[in-house]
C-alpha cells in the first residue's frame, strides 16, 4: 500500500481497529484481524489538492460533490471552456464512488415490463440504450484520460435464488431481446459450474456487456483528468446554503462554505446518498441506504478460478441481496445490505459477521479464508427506484442511482454537463415524475428503514 493512500484511508476511518473480538463472538474461532477500512483505497492514490488556495469569486458553474457525477460533470464543461470548480465536504471520491463494488452494469432497478407501464415503449427503450451507452462512457474516459483502474469488460452473471426466479430468467431474456435488441444468455442449473463455483443456485443469466474497474482508481483518475481540463476542486469544504443572487442582470447562485462564498452562474448538484441540509428539496427525495463490503485475503489462483471461472461480476435475485466478485488481485469482495441503515461503526462491525456468514452460505470453500477488511457506504434510491435528473427550483441536478451509478453517474455528469452548457444532449431521465414520500411524511431522516428492511426480508421468503 502506498503511504499517502493508507494515511487518508486511516484518517477516513477513524475507527481503524481489530474486530476480532466481536467476531469470535459470532463463532469465528481462529485468529483473525479485520481492518474497517476501505480495501480500495489502499490500492490507490488520490490527486494532491492546494488547501491554501482560496475560493474564486465568480464561476461558471459550481459542482456540489467529487464523486463520479460530479468530477465527470466538471471534466465535460472545464474542456468545453468554462470556468468551474468542484466543492467536495471531505476528500475526492470519499462518498459512494471509492466505496461500491466496481460493478459497472448494464440494466436499471427495475424490470422491463415496469419501465414500459410507467413510460410508455419508446422512453423505456431510451432509458434501457442510456444504460448500454453509459458502460461506453466509462470506457472512452478511461481510454482518453489513460486510466489506470483494471478496466474490463468481464460481464456480470445473475443467479437465481429460486426456482421460480430462474423460471422467469427466459421471459426476462427473450423481452429484452425483443423490446431493446440485447442479448443475455440463460445458463441452467446443470451448466452453472461453468460460470460459478457454488451449488446453491437456480440457474443464472448472463450479459457479457457489463464490465468491472477499480473504483477508487477511477475516481482518482477522474478527479486528475478535470484537474487537467482545468476545473479547480475544493476539499473539506462543506457547502451549507445556497441563495438566489443575481448580479449585474445575470442570474445566479451564493454558495456559501466555511471556507467563504462564491457567486456561480449555475449550480450542479452531485451528492448522491449523502444529499443534506443545503439542498432540503432534493433531500427529501432521496432515502440513503447503507451497503457494506468485506474482502477476504488474497486467494490462491485455482481457488479464486473455481469460485469464479469467468471473473464475472455477479449478483443475486433477492430484493435483500448480495453481489460479489474477485478483485484484481484475487480477493473475494462480497457485499449486501448487512443494514439497512447508511453506514456507523456499529453497522459496520456488526455487517462483517453477517456478510462473512452471507460468503460461506455461498461459498463454503473459503470458511477458512480471512477477512482483511470490511467498509460500508451509502447508496441514494428515489421513491420511485429510478435515476433522476434535470433542475429543481432552478438548480440542476442528478442522482437515484439506487447502487447502478458506476457507470450512470459517469452518463449522468457528462449529459448534465452538456445541458449546462446550452447543449440539447439525449438524457430519457429528464422530465420524468421525480416523486416524494407518500403523504410527504419524509423531511430527509429516513425513520421507516428498519420497516423497509424487515419488508423486504419477508418479500424475499415469499416472492
Ligand atoms: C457499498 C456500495 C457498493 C456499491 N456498488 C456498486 C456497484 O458495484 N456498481 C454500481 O454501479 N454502483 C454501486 N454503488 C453505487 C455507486 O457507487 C454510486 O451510485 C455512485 O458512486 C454515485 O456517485 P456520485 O458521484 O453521484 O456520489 P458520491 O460518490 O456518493 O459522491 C457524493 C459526494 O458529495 C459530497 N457532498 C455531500 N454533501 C455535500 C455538501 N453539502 N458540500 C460538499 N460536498 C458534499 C460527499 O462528501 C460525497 O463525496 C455502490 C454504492 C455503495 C455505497
Amino acid at each position: 500500500m502506498k503511504g499517502r493512500a493508507f494515511r487518508r484511508a486511516a484518517r477516513l476511518c477513524p475507527a481503524n481497529r481489530a474486530l476480532a473480538p466481536l467476531l469470535n463472538q459470532r463463532g469465528i474461532t481462529h485468529e483473525m484481524a479485520i481492518s474497517e477500512q476501505n480495501y480500495w483505497l489502499t490500492t490507490a492514490a488520490m490527486p494532491a489538492t492546494d488547501p491554501a488556495k482560496p475560493l474564486p469569486e465568480n464561476v461558471d458553474v459550481a459542482i456540489i460533490g467529487a464523486g463520479f457525477t460530479g468530477l465527470s460533470a466538471a471534466r465535460t464543461l472545464s474542456k468545453r471552456g468554462a470556468a468551474v470548480v468542484v466543492l467536495e465536504a471531505h476528500t475526492i471520491g470519499w462518498g459512494a464512488s471509492s466505496r461500491n463494488g466496481g460493478m459497472v452494469l448494464t440494466g436499471l432497478k427495475l424490470g422491463v415490463n415496469k419501465l414500459i407501464s410507467l413510460y410508455g415503449r419508446e422512453r423505456a427503450q431510451r432509458m434501457y440504450a442510456a444504460s448500454l451507452t453509459s458502460i461506453d462512457c466509462v470506457e472512452r474516459i478511461i481510454r482518453e484520460e489513460a486510466i489506470d483502474c483494471d478496466f474490463s469488460r468481464c460481464g456480470h452473471l445473475e443467479v437465481a435464488c429460486k426456482q421460480k426466479h430462474f423460471d422467469d430468467y427466459a421471459r426476462q431474456a427473450e423481452l429484452i431481446a425483443r423490446e431493446f435488441d440485447h442479448q443475455l444468455r440463460v445458463v441452467p442449473r446443470d451448466e452453472l459450474h461453468t460460470e460459478i463455483g457454488s451449488s446453491i443456485y437456480y440457474g443464472g443469466m448472463v450479459d457479457e456487456v457489463s464490465a468491472g474497474l477499480n473504483p477508487a482508481r477511477y475516481v482518482a483518475g477522474l478527479a486528475q483528468a478535470t484537474m487537467k481540463a482545468g476545473a479547480r476542486i475544493f476539499e473539506n469544504t462543506c457547502v451549507s446554503k445556497i441563495d438566489h443572487e443575481s448580479r449585474q442582470a445575470a442570474s445566479g447562485w451564493r454558495v456559501s462554505t466555511p471556507h467563504g462564498s462564491i457567486w456561480a452562474r449555475n449550480v450542479f448538484v452531485a451528492t448522491s446518498g449523502y444529499t443534506g441540509k443545503a439542498t432540503p428539496a432534493l433531500r427529501r427525495k432521496i432515502i440513503p441506504i447503507g451497503s457494506y463490503i468485506i474482502t477476504t485475503e488474497v486467494l490462491p489462483a485455482a481457488l479464486a478460478q473455481q469460485l469464479s471461472p469467468r471473473n464475472r461480476m455477479i449478483y443475486d435475485s433477492k430484493n435483500y441481496l448480495y453481489y460479489y466478485r474477485l478483485t484484481p488481485d484475487r480477493r473475494m469482495l462480497f457485499g449486501g445490505r448487512a443494514a439497512f441503515f447508511p453506514e456507523t461503526r456499529s453497522s459496520i462491525h456488526r455487517s462483517a459477521g453477517i456478510l462473512r456468514r452471507g460468503m460461506i452460505e455461498v461459498y463454503p470453500q473459503l470458511r477458512d479464508a480471512k477477512i482483511d477488511y470490511v467498509w460500508g457506504g451509502t447508496l441514494d434510491f428515489a421513491f420511485d427506484i429510478m435515476p433522476h435528473a434535470g433542475q429543481l427550483d432552478g438548480i440542476y441536478y442528478a442522482l437515484g442511482y439506487a447502487g447502478h451509478g458506476v457507470a450512470m453517474a459517469t452518463y449522468q455528469g457528462q449529459r448534465m454537463a452538456e445541458m449546462i452548457a446550452g447543449d440539447n444532449p439525449e438524457n430519457p431521465f429528464i422530465g420524468i415524475p421525480f416523486p416524494g414520500a407518500p403523504l410527504g411524511l419524509y423531511n430527509g431522516r429516513p425513520w421507516f428503514l428498519p420497516l423497509a428492511g424487515a419488508y423486504y426480508k419477508v418479500l424475499d421468503w415469499v416472492s
